[in-house]
């Protein structure tokens, strides 16, 4: 390393961060992210993964990955705008925007970028955002880089919502206006209350975005949050990722033609970055046709969600306010909460812990994610072995 200052920098935050408790360690895992996963060539039950229905290791959309890697390569060739749009992606993107009710979608490379991409896109420094001060670090760094007003409002306080949108509006400072929310929480798992915020929305002329990287899949059969509460028509931005229930990788914007059509000239990464690869896109249309043919897995999903549930609520642990799959298991301090998450690995669970700054301080929580794939028999053992970790621990 060449740069002193730099070599300063590195080592201050690192240590300090590893004498917070802060420091997170990564684990790589030796195969698939299924129910059980191999780290280090122990087996453990996997709590920890956003594969909601399990598709990220169905034979169905491995079997279609590869029929469309065979058929057109591994790479997209080019970003969108040149010559990497195959047609496998417009297939892709007429079918998000059926499962969504929308006129048309748009992909992008993740769910990241999607934020990153459809944000400034649209907003820019005459603007104004009311944002969720829970709402995810792709929604915070979006809204940065479109250089409007970011004005956060106190989470799903819709009196706070409707203050700061009057305020906002009265000032006449802004060109547009927009309401961003998640449609689940990602660290608490609680929803967006939409009907109102889309209540707000019309009474002062806001755009509405609903990032609904948790609620597809798993709410409104499948089509998530906006759905779920009747309000395709009415919300302008659905944004969805094919990382978690579709099992994959990428991201898209679902909505209005004119509003899709404007975002595939203006923004950046689907202009500058080359596109999902064939494989993932043929995956991702897989897992919407059973997601649109099937309920079955999303039944399986709530089954073992509402059991973990019980069963950690029963053992006398802290499970917040969750109404999704999405089941945090609140410790509260941050070094304990590494502790308390190292140990449940060591037994054999895989429930990574979540600490400042992914949530505030004081809250360190291990996250749970049941999902479809698990056995009964998989969460009977891991409630087992929180309790016994819980009770080392004096935590329950
Ligand atoms: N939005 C929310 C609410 C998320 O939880 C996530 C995933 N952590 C993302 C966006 C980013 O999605 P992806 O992992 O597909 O980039």
């Amino acid at each position: 390393m060449t740069s002193r200052r730099l070599k300063e920098f590195l080592n201050n935050n690192l240590e300090d961060l590893k004498d917070k408790g802060l420091y997170n360690v990564i684990n790589p895992v030796e195969g698939p992210n299924g129910p059980v996963i191999q780290i280090e060539g122990k087996q453990l039950i996997n709590l920890s993964s956003n594969n909601y229905l399990g598709l990220a290791t169905d034979e169905r959309l491995i079997n279609a990955c590869n029929e469309a890697t065979e058929k057109y390569g591994v790479g997209a060739g080019a970003v969108r705008t040149i010559n990497g749009t195959l047609d496998i992606h417009i297939k892709l993107e007429e079918k998000l925007a059926e499962f969504k009710h929308t006129e048309a979608a748009i992909a992008y490379q993740s769910g990241f970028n999607c934020n990153m991409a459809a944000i400034s896109a649209v907003m820019d420094k005459h603007d104004a955002i009311l944002s969720d001060e829970l709402n995810h670090a792709s929604i915070i760094d979006g809204c940065r880089l479109s250089k409007a007003k970011i004005i956060p409002f106190k989470h799903s306080d819709m009196e706070d919502l409707r203050a700061k949108a009057g305020e906002a509006q009265k000032s006449g400072l802004y060109n547009k206006i927009m309401v961003i929310t998640d449609g689940v929480f990602s660290m608490d798992g609680d929803i967006a209350k939409l009907p109102e915020i889309v209540e707000i929305a019309e009474e002062f002329d806001l755009i509405t975005y609903v990032d609904d990287a948790h609620g597809s899949g798993v709410l409104g059969n499948g089509m998530g949050t906006v759905k779920h509460f009747g309000l395709s028509e009415k919300v302008d931005f659905q944004i969805g990722t094919l990382s978690k229930a579709i099992g994959a990788v990428g991201g898209y914007v679902a909505g209005k033609k004119d509003l899709i059509d404007w975002l595939k000239v203006r923004s950046r990464p689907f202009l500058f970055s080359t596109a999902i690869t064939p494989g993932t896109a043929a995956a991702c249309m897989k897992a919407i046709e059973i997601l649109s043919t099937s309920t079955e897995l999303q039944q399986q999903m709530w089954e073992n969600s509402r059991y973990l549930k019980q069963g950690l609520k029963e053992l006398g642990f802290n499970i917040g306010e969750s109404e999704t799959p999405i089941t945090p298991c609140i410790i509260g301090d941050e070094n304990q909460t590494q502790i308390f998450s190292e140990r449940l690995i060591e037994e054999g669970v895989y429930a990574k812990s979540i600490v400042f700054p992914t949530v505030p301080r004081g809250t360190g929580r291990v996250r749970n994610m049941p999902t479809a794939a698990h056995t009964k028999e998989m969460l009977d053992e891991a409630l087992r072995i929180y309790k016994k970790v819980g009770k080392e621990m004096k935590l329950i």
